[in-house]
């Protein structure tokens, strides 16, 4: 039976923009990502080809540019495979409804994540109090009623395959969102990380807007758990990935990655953690 489908009740268009919206990056032959506002989506598959998924459905209202940029890519009448959600948060399920009506396929998430997406539970409250800038101070604004995709959305394998993505294996990054996952590719180390770690700092108005590449724990208004965020980080490092394309943030690579990594690992306290925050763990500086 096909279950109606419904976003929160606080499902709304949020007035934010970086130089990168609507630009489009190859990050490699079959790795395209394209910013929607201040979100990444990512299109992995070879151009022209069928066999293609989208990870992650972006912002709010954005459903026409993502589906123009897929037929721009893919041909018209050829739709991905299956949706890969990184985790549930507004800015990755913003245009999800439209694009599975539009384009009728399967959605797959982390087990954990699967009551923010079947309408069961709501994120924490975002901390507008967190030490940051602007973005961290607009978060009151943003959605975190959950989205209802019903038997739209399924479970990923729990043998870390991902559907429709053979290459590709899932590794389980919490701390951002209890269910939140990465992408890695061993054969070239390519990574799609999500939100576990960005090249942005997504809380500064100003970074965001002009995109400065600079390594950053998850964003700091919407992570709960520290502690698990750290270890999820120290997890992606140890994959030693080429490549990574996070979900805000310009792609980063070679030494800089891994270096900014290496740096993210030791200095998580310092780089990531904010001083002050209802969800920062009194003894973890
Ligand atoms: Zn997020
Ligand atoms: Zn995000």
């Amino acid at each position: 039976m096909d279950e109606q489908m419904s976003y929160g009740d606080d499902y709304k268009f949020i007035p934010a923009t970086s130089i990168g919206s609507g630009v489009g990056v190859e990050v490699l032959p079959d790795l395209f990502c394209h910013t929607i506002q201040i979100v990444n989506i990512c299109l992995v598959g070879q151009p022209d080809s069928k066999d293609f998924v989208l990870v992650d459905a972006g912002m709010p209202q954005s459903a026409d540019e993502i589906i123009s940029v897929t037929e721009e890519r893919f041909g018209e009448n050829n739709p991905p495979k299956a949706i890969i959600l990184t985790h549930g948060h507004f800015d990755h399920v913003g245009a999800i409804i439209e694009l599975v009506n539009h384009w009728q396929v399967p959605v797959y998430a982390h087990e954990l994540e699967m009551p923010y997406l079947t309408g069961k539970k709501r994120y924490p409250e975002p901390d507008s109090t967190v030490e940051g800038g602007m973005v961290a101070k607009m978060s009151p604004m943003f959605p975190i009623e959950p989205i209802n995709l019903g038997n739209h959305v399924e479970a990923l394998p729990a043998d870390g395959s991902v559907p429709h993505m053979p290459s590709f294996r899932w590794t389980h990054t919490p701390g951002h969102t209890p269910g939140h996952i990465s992408l890695f590719r061993e054969q070239d180390r390519v990574l799609i990380a999500g939100d576990a770690f960005v090249t942005v700092k997504q809380e500064y108005l100003y970074k965001v807007l002009t995109q400065e590449q600079e390594i950053s724990g998850p964003p700091r208004y919407l992570t709960p758990d520290w502690e698990a965020a750290w270890d999820s980080v120290k997890k992606l490092t140890a994959l030693n990935p080429s490549v990574a394309v996070t979900g805000h943030g310009l792609p980063m690579s070679g030494e800089l990655l891994s270096d900014s990594l290496q740096k993210l690992v030791t200095e998580f306290d310092q780089i990531a953690i904010p001083d002050y925050g209802k969800y920062v763990p009194r003894n973890i500086h």
